[in-house]
């Protein structure tokens, strides 16, 4: 029974009854982190343009982001970086090849959501490239000068309680991701995928598929659905 056709009218089931029946037309959405899966990641690229070698630290190497993200503020304020500077940087990047027709092909068959630990004052530019799909992730606290004074994580464990959130409007998902921070995500998801995931995180993770290019993840993301899809 569909949402459209078939809702059920409150006052006429019992509530068990009404939870069958959503539970029998759960609509199906992707959940994608994006640095890593969709776009380079942005730190990195900061650390080579700049040479500082302390920011190319990933969540990869420091699962902790509070902690992470500490460490990066107190270099940018030593370096006498800002904000400016960074986003003349993602100026500059362009999406990992293949990332905008994978996308395009994935929003024809799910609905997407990308969930990130990136901050939305970053990914603005690199959204325009992949054609603005939802995007869940944080905020900065920048000052005139456009020194970055701070920064808003939106929650704890944004991801996992994205997924959680989605659940409770009886969505099924399928997530992607490549790093520590993904695992709470893949994990909370009814079907977990590691994309282009570092070898400690693979053999950390056993539980979920490893692939490493679009045409593996396609074949994830139809594999885990319960829809027939095709390439
Ligand atoms: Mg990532």
């Amino acid at each position: 029974m569909g949402f459209l056709h078939g809702y059920p009218q409150r006052g006429r089931l019992a509530p068990s009854i009404i939870f069958d029946q959503l539970q029998e037309s759960l609509v199906e959405i992707a959940c994608l982190d994006l640095e890593g899966v969709l776009i380079p990641e942005i730190w990195i690229n900061f650390a080579e343009k700049t040479g500082i070698e302390a920011l190319k630290a990933t969540t990869r190497d420091i699962p902790d982001y509070d902690v992470l993200m500490k460490q990066r503020l107190a270099i940018l304020e030593r370096e006498g970086y800002g904000l400016p500077d960074i986003q003349a940087v993602i100026d500059t990047l362009e999406p990992l090849p293949g990332a905008v027709e994978f996308v395009a092909w994935l929003r024809e068959r799910f609905q997407v959501v990308i969930l990130s630990d990136t901050f939305y004052e970053f990914a603005q530019p690199l959204m325009r490239k992949l054609g603005f799909p939802t995007l869940l992730c944080h905020k900065l606290v920048v000052d005139e000068q456009g020194k970055i004074t701070d920064y808003q994580l939106r929650q704890r464990d944004p991801k996992r309680q994205s997924v959680i959130a989605l659940h409770s409007l009886y969505y099924r998902v399928i997530a992607t991701g490549d790093s520590y921070n993904d695992t709470s995500m893949l994990a909370e998801a009814e079907a977990g995928i590691l994309f282009k995931a570092p070898d400690n995180v693979i053999a950390e993770f056993p539980q979920f598929p490893a692939v490493h290019s679009y045409e593996e993840l396609k074949r994830e993301f139809i594999k885990a659905s319960e829809r027939e899809l095709s390439l």
